[in-house]
């Protein structure tokens, strides 16, 4: 399966991931959540994939995996299992440096615990930082939303993001191709399962 890039510029890659990811089968299901929420949540359907930095100093996007977590069962949740590792046969392991693991929200949510403990744990396995030619990229967990209200043409509308490393949340909408941060917050874990946000100045 043919990898998604490769792209001079982890923007540039974000800008082509976001409607690539939202323009899949029920990616975005806000527009039903009205008229018929049952069908929204029956149908919704999270895609997910690495964005990687590779030797060449080039972006690329893993393959889409669409794969159910198993605990949805139990759950009813919707979320995608992402690998820890990607698959690339052209590169040795450890040559291939993780910086983005991406997903799309179908209901346009904020991120979730799910969202901050899973990429919290790929940091066990991944550089926090990634030294880069254009300065470093810390690791993170970013989803991105449609306010579309017309299926057949999801719009990419913005991403919310999740840095480990800092414990910065934000939001970034998107406007004639550029990301405009809109919100800068600090995750603060209370216990495992609760949190609270600070905001940053
Ligand atoms: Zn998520």
């Amino acid at each position: 399966m043919k990898n998604f890039g490769p792209f001079d510029s982890y923007t540039d890659a974000l800008l082509a991931a976001c409607p690539l990811l939202l323009s899949k089968p029920h990616a975005t299901v806000g527009h039903l959540r009205d008229s018929n929420p049952e069908l929204a949540h029956r149908t919704a359907t999270e895609y997910c994939a690495w964005l990687y930095y590779t030797p060449e100093h080039k972006y690329e996007m893993s393959m889409l995996s669409d794969r159910p977590k198993p605990d949805d069962l139990v759950t009813g949740k919707k979320s995608c299992l992402l690998p820890t590792f990607v698959d690339d046969s052209r590169y040795a392991p450890g040559e291939l440096k993780y910086i983005f693991a991406l997903h799309n929200h179908p209901f346009g949510t904020p991120l979730s615990s799910i969202d901050y403990h899973f990429i919290e744990e790929m940091a066990n396995h991944h550089d926090w930082e990634v030294e880069t030619t254009k300065g470093r990229i810390r690791l993170s967990i970013i989803a991105f939303f449609s306010h579309s209200k017309s299926p057949g043409a999801p719009t990419c509308d913005g991403f919310y993001q999740y840095i480990p490393a800092t414990r910065e949340v934000m939001m970034w909408v998107q406007t004639q191709g550029r990301w405009k941060k809109t919100k800068h917050e600090s995750l603060r874990w209370l216990d495992d399962r609760t949190y609270r946000f600070e905001r940053i100045q």
